[in-house]
């Protein structure tokens, strides 16, 4: 009986993160939907027109920070939002674990990893203007977990995937992937044969954005919402790289998708090539725009003007 109860053990720290984080992400999803039902989007101004925040986004974060925190109390959570996660009422509480997800052997090197040492990055909803436009599979939730500044596990739920097949179909799915373990949640694909097909914002564009993705010599372009949706398409083959030359997208837009990329086997970067950090220091603004592949990260790179980089580094 002790061997048995040494063997099994109970699961390690950051593999209890991931499933709570998967849990939370589908009861956030599901707010995300009910806010959507509700036909009352309280759809507030940030910055400014192209910087939205509604009903949906304050709702789910305070679900997802308060769920996460109530459970590892000593972790370092940053959210999108700027809101008290405080007085938030019982039933935005999650407590569910994915099961699965606890069943796995985590890798020897983050065994033994202290709540301490692990940052949660939160984007409570991704794609924002799309969800008050109705374009509803851009949507996402993203919840990133880094450790030593890299970003090392994420999850994706996608509230309304499936939405245009009709009755009968499950709405929504959740997609999850760490370092070491692999990615779960979708079909991993790749763009057939060396077709550039090249993603890219469709609310957020200017002419360095635009002059970056000419410069990639794509066979097509594609302009969608959200950095989640994006980093869903590298991994689904239904584009072979993210482009996006400018400031704008921060931390929490990136890190999940990174970690779920990272695991699939592509890369994230700035323009530049080089790595974002994800500590609980660190800016929040990914300056040097977003370059994500799922292949050939290195050929993207090299096609990135000077000019771009020049203008990426002057902001
Ligand atoms: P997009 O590809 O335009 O949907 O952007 C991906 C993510 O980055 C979303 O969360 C956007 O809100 C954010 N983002 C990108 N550019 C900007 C910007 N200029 N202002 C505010 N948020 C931005
Ligand atoms: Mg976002
Ligand atoms: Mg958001």
């Amino acid at each position: 009986m002790r061997s048995i109860l040494i063997m099994s053990g109970s699961p390690a720290l950051v593999l209890r993160l991931v499933a709570s984080a998967y849990s939370v992400a589908e009861k956030a999803g599901s707010i995300v939907r009910q806010v959507l039902h509700s036909g009352d989007l309280g759809i507030v101004e940030k910055t400014g027109a192209n910087d939205l925040q509604t009903l949906a986004d304050r709702l789910a974060q305070q679900s997802i920070c308060a769920s996460l925190s109530r459970r590892f109390p000593k972790i370092t959570i940053i959210g999108e939002e700027e809101l008290l996660f405080e007085d938030v009422k019982e039933e935005l509480i999650e407590n569910g674990q994915a099961d699965d997800i606890l069943q796995k052997s985590c890798p020897e090197g983050y065994k033994g990893l202290k709540e301490e040492e692990l940052v949660v990055w939160v984007d409570p909803l991704d794609g924002t203007k799309e969800y008050t436009e109705g374009l509803l599979d851009n949507v996402t939730v993203l919840i990133g977990i880094a450790y030593g500044g890299r970003a090392i596990a994420g999850v994706i739920n996608q509230p309304f995937y499936n939405y245009q097949v009709g009755a009968g179909a499950v709405l929504g799915r959740t997609m999850w992937g760490m370092a070491g373990i692999g990615a779960f949640g979708f079909q991993l694909q790749e763009v057939p044969g060396d077709q550039r097909i090249v993603t890219t914002t469709r609310s957020h564009s200017n002419k360095v954005v635009t002059d970056c993705v000419d410069a990639m010599e794509p066979h097509e372009v594609i302009r969608v919402g959200g950095a989640g949706n994006k980093i869903i398409q590298l991994v689904e083959g239904k584009a072979s790289a993210y482009v996006f030359a400018s400031q704008g997208c921060k931390k929490w837009d990136t890190c999940a998708p990174e970690a779920i990329l990272h695991a699939a086997g592509g890369k994230l970067t700035d323009m530049f090539g080089n790595s974002y950090c994800y500590d609980a220091n660190v800016k929040h603004m990914n300056s040097a725009g977003v370059l994500a592949t799922l292949r050939n990260h290195d050929y993207y790179v090299s096609r990135v003007p000077q000019s771009v980089l020049q203008a990426l580094k002057s902001d």
